[in-house]
C-alpha cells in the first residue's frame, strides 16, 4: 500500500535522528527535507507542506540549538533521548494537525433515537459501496440499522442496494416504479423512523460530474428529510485535486463528514487526506477495498501513529 510508503520515509528519518548522537540543525533540516519529499510525493498540496515544515522547525528549532550550546555534541543519554523524543512528537503532532479540520466537528451517532444520514457524492465515488460497509460496521456495534435507495437516476442502483442489504441482513426501502427521489427518501425514512431504527442510510444519486441538476436533487432530498449529518463521500484517486469538488460539495449541501474510498494502493493517498482536511470537513471513515471490512473509522491521531509504524 503508497500510503505505507509514506509513512516508511517519514519513519525512516525519525529513525535516523533518533538513532544518531548528535541533534543539532543540520540533522534537523536533513529530517525536513527527508518529511516534506515525502508528503509531495505522496501528492500533499506544497503550501500544507511547508507549513508543517514551519510549525515543526518553530516547535524544536530553539530547543535544539540551545542544546547545542549546553552540551555540544558530547551530551548525555538523557538530554539527547528527551531531544529525540521531542522532535518525534512534533512530528507527529504536526502530521496530525495536517488531517485535522480546525473549525469544524465530527457528528455523534445518537442512541435510541433515529440518526437520518444522507450519502452524498459523484457516481462512481463508491457511494453505494461505503453505504453497506458503514451500515455493516453500525450493525455490528449492535445498532438497528435500515437503509434507503433515492437514487433513481442509474439503473441497477436500487438493485445493488438490496443486494447488499440482503447479504447484510438490513432492512432497505426502495421502488422500481417511482421516480421521484425526494418522495422516496421522505417515504423511507418515514417508515424506519416509525420502526424505531436508529441509524438510517439514505443513497442518493451521483452524477458523472459537479452539475446543477445533482445539487438541486440534493438540496431538495436534504430539505423533505431534514438528515441529521450529510456525508460525502470521495474517491481518494484524484489526490489532492479533490480539493475543488469537496468544496463544491460543502457549499451546495451541509456536509457534516467525508468517506475517502480507495486509498487501497493509491500513490496520491496522502493529498486525498489532506485535501479534504483543508476543506474542514471531518473524515470519518476510510475505505481501502471492495469488501464489507474494507473500512475504518478515522482518526487523524491513530492513524499517524500506524502510518509511522
Ligand atoms: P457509487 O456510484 O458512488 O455508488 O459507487 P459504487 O459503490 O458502485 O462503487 C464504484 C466502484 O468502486 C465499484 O466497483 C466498487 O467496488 C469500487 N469501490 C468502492 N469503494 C472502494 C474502495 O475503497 N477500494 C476499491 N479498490 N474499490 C472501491
Amino acid at each position: 500500500m503508497v500510503l505505507a510508503e509514506l509513512g516508511g520515509k517519514i519513519a525512516y528519518g525519525l529513525s535516523k535522528l533518533t538513532s544518531s548522537s548528535i541533534v543539532d540543525a543540520q540533522a534537523l533540516e536533513d529530517l525536513l527535507s527527508s518529511i516534506t519529499r515525502a508528503l509531495i510525493e505522496a501528492d500533499v498540496n506544497v503550501n500544507l507542506v511547508m507549513q508543517l515544515k514551519i510549525n515543526i522547525q518553530e516547535r524544536v528549532g530553539v530547543a535544539i540549538e540551545k542544546h547545542q550550546e549546553e552540551h555540544g555534541n558530547g551530551s548525555n543519554d538523557a538530554t539527547l533521548l528527551s531531544l529525540q523524543k521531542m522532535v518525534q512528537k512534533a512530528v507527529m503532532d504536526e502530521l496530525t494537525v495536517l488531517l485535522t479540520p480546525k473549525k469544524s466537528k465530527a457528528y455523534k451517532m445518537k442512541r435510541n433515537k433515529p440518526n437520518v444520514m444522507l450519502f452524498v457524492g459523484l457516481q462512481g465515488a463508491g457511494k453505494t459501496t461505503s453505504i453497506a460497509k458503514f451500515a455493516n460496521y453500525y450493525q455490528r456495534k449492535g445498532w438497528k440499522v435500515a437503509m434507503v435507495c433515492a437514487d433513481t437516476f442509474r439503473a441497477g442502483a436500487f438493485d445493488q442496494l438490496k443486494q447488499n442489504a440482503t447479504k447484510l441482513r438490513i432492512p432497505f426501502y426502495g421502488s422500481y416504479t417511482e421516480a421521484d427521489p425526494v418522495l422516496i427518501a421522505e417515504e423511507g425514512v418515514e417508515q424506519f423512523v416509525k420502526d424505531k431504527y436508529e441509524i438510517i442510510i439514505v443513497d442518493t444519486s451521483g452524477r458523472h460530474k459537479q452539475e446543477g441538476a445533482l445539487f438541486e436533487e440534493m438540496q431538495e432530498i436534504s430539505a423533505a428529510i431534514r438528515p441529521d449529518n450529510t456525508i460525502f463521500v470521495i474517491d481518494a484517486t484524484q489526490g489532492q485535486a479533490i480539493y475543488d469538488q469537496a468544496m463544491g460539495f460543502r457549499e451546495a449541501v451541509n456536509v457534516g463528514s467525508v468517506i475517502v474510498t480507495k486509498l487501497d494502493g493509491h500513490a496520491k493517498g496522502g493529498g486525498a487526506l489532506s485535501a479534504v482536511a483543508a476543506t474542514q470537513s471531518p473524515i470519518m471513515f476510510l475505505g481501502s477495498g471492495e469488501k464489507f471490512d474494507d473500512f475504518e473509522l478515522f482518526s487523524a491521531q491513530s492513524f499517524v501513529s500506524k502510518l509511522l509504524g
